[in-house]
C-alpha cells in the first residue's frame, strides 16, 4: 500500500516542507508497513514528524504517549494549526475536565482525530482503557522512550506499564523514539516495550557545531560566568544548576551585574515559569538560570551557550542539556564547571535511595567524572558513550583538541592492565583492577585470594596516575569493554586479546589535575 503513497507530496501538503530530514522517510515507510520501529535521533533531528505524518495519512487514530503535559498541548496546537481544524489532534491528561473529555471522545469516535496524545498515567486509567478498546488505532508512538529505563536520565516507572496496557487495548505497531542512545537504554526500551525485533534507525549523535569545554570550578566561578556573558552580549544562554537555591542566587548575582537573567525551576508557580519561557523565546531576557526542569521541548533554535554550574548526574543528561545549544546549526558553546567536591555531594544525595539505584547512580556519575578529568577529545568521549565511533584525530571544536596534551607511550601499562583483567577472569570493575595492578591488598582482593596471583602488583613501580587514563583510553580504543549490564565489569575484547599477543605502541594523554579549592557559599 505504501508504494502508492507519495510521502514527499504528503509532507509538503501537511507540513509545507520540501524534503525529509535524515531517515524520516524510511522510518515512516517502515511504520506504515506495519512494523515496530525504533528511532534514535539527537535532539532537533525531527522525531515528531516520524509519527505525526503517518498518523495523518493512515486510517484510525495514533496514540502518542508522552511524558510532558506542557509539551502535549504545544504539539496539539501546532498540528491543529496546520489543518485549521481543532479536532485532528487532541490530548488526554489530568488537566481536562469532564466536558473536555467528552469532546475528545466524540471527535475520536467521529473519525476526525488522527493523533491522541496521552500521558502514561492517563493511559492506564480504567475508563480510558475501556474507551480506547472501542476505537481503531493506527499505531502507538512512545515518545521520550528512554523514560522506561533506569539507565536513562529520566526514569518514569509509569512507562513500564505501557506494554501491558497496549496488549489490553489492542495491538498495533509501536514506534519508540528517543534522543538517548546508550546500549543499555536501547536494550531496556526494546525489552520493556516488547519490540525486540523492531527495526532500528539510528542517526549520528555528533553535533559538530557544539564546542565543549570543562573548567575547573573555583571560587571565581561567578566572575568567570559574568565575564563570559559580557563577551557574548545579547546572546541567549542557559545556565544549569543542581539546586533551586543556587538557581535563585545566581540569577540574583547576574541581575545585579546588569545581565538580563531570570531563574527557572519547578518550585516556581506555573504562571511565572511560562512568563519566563516566553521572555526567553521573545528575547526580553538573555539568560535563564535553571534546574534541569527547564528545557525539555524548548524549541529556541539560537541558544548560543549552555553552562553547567554543577557537574551533571550523567553524561546522557549532559548531552541532552548541551543539545539545546545551537539547534539552528550555528555556534553553541558548552561549558561545564567541575569540582570533585560536587561528585561527593551528589553521592551523598543518593545515600537514602535503594541500593540498586545508588549503584546505577554512582556508575553514571563516574562516567561524568571520567569525561571531565580526561584530556581526550570531548566529542570522541561523548560519542563513544553513545556507542558511536568518532575516528577523527582532532575535532578542532573542544578544549582538549584546541589545547592538545602531549602524548606519552603507555604500552607497558596497557599490557599490565589487560593481563590483570584476564587474571581476575573479567569479573571486576575498574577500581578493583587499579588496586590489583598497584599491588594494594584490599579486603576485597584478599577475600578473592587475588593477592596470590602472579599478576598482582605488576604495575606497582609505575606512576599511580597512569591507570585511570590507560583504562579509559583502552575502552575508547576498543581493547576493553565495560559490561554495563553487570555493574560495569571490565572485559577484554577480541582486539584486547590480539593486543596481548602482539603489543604495539599505545600513545595516550594524562588526565587533568583537578584541585579541590571550591568552597560552597556559607549560607548553602
Ligand atoms: P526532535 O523531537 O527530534 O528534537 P523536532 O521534531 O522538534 O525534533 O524537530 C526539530 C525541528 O525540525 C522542528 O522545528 C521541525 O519543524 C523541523 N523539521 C522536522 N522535519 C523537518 C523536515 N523534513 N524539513 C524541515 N524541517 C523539519
Ligand atoms: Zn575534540
Amino acid at each position: 500500500m505504501t508504494e502508492q503513497v507519495n510521502l514527499t507530496e504528503q509532507l509538503k501538503h501537511y507540513f509545507g516542507f520540501d524534503s525529509f530530514k535524515g531517515e524520516q522517510e524510511s522510518i515512516i515507510r517502515n511504520l506504515m508497513e506495519g512494523n515496530d520501529t525504533f528511532v534514535l535521533m539527537p535532539t532537533g533531528g525531527g522525531k515528531s514528524l516520524c509519527y505525526q505524518l503517518p498518523s495523518l495519512i493512515m486510517d484510525g487514530t495514533a496514540i502518542v504517549i508522552s511524558p510532558l503535559i506542557a509539551l502535549m498541548k504545544n504539539q496539539v496546537d501546532v498540528i491543529n494549526g496546520l489543518s485549521e481544524d481543532d479536532g485532528v489532534a487532541h490530548y488526554l491528561n489530568s488537566s481536562l475536565n469532564k466536558s473536555a473529555i467528552e469532546k475528545v471522545k466524540g471527535d475520536i469516535l467521529s473519525g476526525k482525530t488522527k493523533l491522541l496524545y496521552v500521558a502514561p498515567e492517563s493511559l492506564t486509567k480504567e475508563d480510558n482503557v475501556e474507551f480506547l478498546k472501542t476505537i481503531k488505532i493506527s499505531f502507538y508512538a512512545v515518545d521520550e522512550a528512554h523514560c522506561i529505563s533506569e539507565w536513562g536520565h529520566d526514569f518514569r516507572p509509569e512507562y513500564r506499564r505501557i506494554r501491558p496496557i497496549i496488549n489490553e487495548i489492542g495491538k498495533a505497531p509501536v514506534i519508540a523514539l528517543t534522543a538517548t542512545a546508550t546500549d543499555k537504554v536501547r536494550t531496556d526500551i526494546k525489552k520493556n516495550l516488547g519490540i525486540v525485533d523492531a527495526r532500528e534507525f539510528k542517526s549520528s549523535f555528533n553535533r559538530a557545531n557544539l564546542f565543549y569545554e570543562v573548567r575547573q570550578k573555583t571560587n571565581d566561578i561567578d566572575r568567570q560566568i559574568i565575564m563570559f556573558i559580557r563577551q557574548h552580549p545579547g546572546k541567549s544562554g542557559i545556565i544549569y544548576c543542581l539546586s533551586r537555591k543556587k538557581v535563585e542566587e545566581l540569577a540574583e548575582v547576574l541581575k545585579a551585574n546588569d545581565i538580563k537573567a531570570a531563574p527557572y525551576h519547578a518550585g516556581l508557580d506555573s504562571a511565572t515559569r511560562s512568563q519566563t519561557q516566553d521572555d526567553f523565546l521573545m528575547e526580553r531576557i538573555d539568560v535563564i538560570v535553571a534546574t534541569i526542569a527547564f528545557g525539555m521541548g524548548i524549541d529556541k533554535p539560537d541558544v548560543r551557550f549552555v553552562i553547567h554550574y554543577d557537574i551533571p548526574k550523567s553524561l546522557e543528561g549532559y548531552y541532552q542539556e548541551t543539545g539545546r545549544a545551537g539547534r539552528d546549526g550555528g555556534e553553541g558553546i558548552c561549558i561545564a564547571f567541575y569540582a570533585r567536591k560536587d561528585l561527593r555531594k551528589l553521592e551523598k544525595f543518593m545515600e537514602n535511595k535503594p541500593v540498586a539505584e545508588q549503584d546505577i547512580g554512582r556508575q553514571l556519575l563516574q562516567e561524568t567524572a571520567a569525561y571531565a578529568e580526561s584530556s581526550v577529545c570531548r566529542r570522541k568521549m561523548l560519542l563513544h558513550y553513545f556507542g558511536e565511533e568518532y575516528d577523527v584525530e582532532n575535532c578542532h571544536n573542544c578544549d582538549n583538541c584546541l589545547h592538545p596534551s602531549v602524548k606519552f607511550e603507555a604500552k607497558d601499562a596497557l599490557i599490565v592492565v589487560l593481563e590483570a583483567v584476564a587474571a581476575v577472569k573479567e569479573n571486576f570493575r575498574q577500581e578493583y583492577i587499579i588496586d590489583f595492578v598497584k599491588g594494594r591488598a584490599t579486603d576485597d582482593i584478599v577475600s578473592h585470594k587475588h593477592d596470590n596471583l602472579e599478576e598482582f602488583g605488576a604495575g606497582e613501580d609505575m606512576d599511580a596516575k597512569v591507570w585511570n587514563p590507560v583504562i579509559r583510553q583502552a575502552l575508547i580504543a576498543g581493547y576493553l569493554k565495560k559490561d554495563v549490564e553487570n555493574y560495569g565489569l571490565l572485559k577484554l575484547t577480541a582486539a584486547g586479546k590480539r593486543y596481548l599477543k602482539n603489543p604495539t605502541s599505545f600513545m595516550i594523554v594524562a588526565d587533568k589535575e583537578f584541585k579541590d579549592d571550591y568552597v560552597e557559599s556559607a549560607h548553602e
